[in-house]
C-alpha cells in the first residue's frame, strides 16, 4: 500500500515537472514569437511624406540616389496644381493612400488641360458641384497633376479619403482609350503603386465603389480591364 501510495506521489511529482517543464518551453515560445514579430523588417516609410510626385520638377538637380530611386519609372507629370477652393481643391489632408481609382471623363474629345481648367473654375462658380481629380490623362498621353498627393480629390466618392485618382479623356462614346493614354495610364499607375507601397490589386474602377458606369469602356469589357490589369502589373513588376 504504501510503495503504491508513494509511487503514485512520484508520478505526480514527475507530472508537476512536466507541466512546469511545458509551460516554460510554451513562454519560451511566446517570448521568441514576439521577438520575430519585432524584428520582421517594418515596411519602408511611405515615402512621399518626404518626395511627392508634385515635388518632382523641383527636385530633379542634384538627386540623391535614394530620390533616384524613388522616380525610376515616374513618367513625366506636367503640374498645375488647382488654386485651392471649396469645390475642386478644399486641402483636406489625405492622411493614407490604399488604392488608385481609375475613372474616364465622359466627355468624349476633350483634352487633359481642358478637364483640368474645368476644375479649376468650378472654384468661381455658383454651382452645387464638387470634382476633380489628383490626375487627368490626355489623349495624346499627357499628364498633368492637379491635386498634389498629400491633399483629397473629389472623385471617388466613399474612397476620397484614402485614394489617388486618375481621370483618363477618351476619344469617343465608347469611352476606350487612345493607345498613348493607355500606355502613359498603365506607366503611371504602376509608378504610383511603387511610390506609395501599393500593389496592383489596389487598383481598382470607379465603379468598383459605387457601380457606376465609370471607367465606362472597362466596366462594359471585363476581359479589357483585365488586361490593363495585367499590363499594370508587368509595369509594375519591372520597376520593384
Ligand atoms: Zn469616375
Amino acid at each position: 500500500m504504501r510503495r503504491r501510495k508513494k509511487g503514485k506521489i512520484h508520478l505526480g511529482q514527475t507530472q508537476r515537472i512536466l507541466l512546469a517543464a511545458g509551460a516554460v518551453l510554451l513562454i519560451l515560445i511566446l517570448v521568441l514569437a514576439v521577438i520575430r514579430t519585432r524584428r520582421r523588417p517594418q515596411p519602408p516609410p511611405l515615402q512621399a511624406e518626404s518626395i511627392r510626385p508634385e515635388d518632382k520638377n523641383t527636385s530633379s538637380e542634384s538627386m540623391s540616389p535614394e530620390e533616384a530611386a524613388y522616380w525610376a519609372g515616374c513618367p513625366e507629370l506636367d503640374v498645375q496644381l488647382l488654386t485651392p477652393n471649396a469645390h475642386s481643391r478644399p486641402q483636406l489632408p489625405l492622411v493614407e493612400i490604399n488604392g488608385i481609382v481609375i475613372h474616364y471623363t465622359a466627355n468624349p474629345g476633350s483634352t487633359a488641360q481642358e478637364n483640368r481648367d474645368y476644375f479649376e473654375n468650378l472654384g468661381s462658380s455658383d454651382e452645387d458641384l464638387y470634382v476633380s481629380s489628383h490626375f487627368v490623362i490626355g489623349l495624346e498621353g499627357e499628364i498633368i497633376q492637379c491635386i498634389p498627393s498629400s491633399e483629397m480629390s473629389y472623385a471617388s466618392n466613399d474612397r476620397n479619403t484614402d485614394t489617388l485618382a486618375i481621370e483618363c479623356c477618351h476619344p469617343d462614346e465608347s469611352g476606350a482609350f487612345t493607345p498613348a493614354t493607355y500606355s502613359a495610364l498603365v506607366e503611371l499607375t504602376a509608378w504610383l503603386c511603387k511610390a506609395f507601397d501599393l500593389t496592383p490589386d489596389d487598383v481598382i474602377r470607379h465603379y468598383d465603389i459605387t457601380g457606376k458606369d465609370c471607367p465606362k469602356y472597362f466596366v462594359e469589357h471585363e476581359d479589357a480591364w483585365e488586361r490593363l490589369k495585367s499590363d499594370i502589373t508587368e509595369q509594375y513588376m519591372s520597376l520593384v
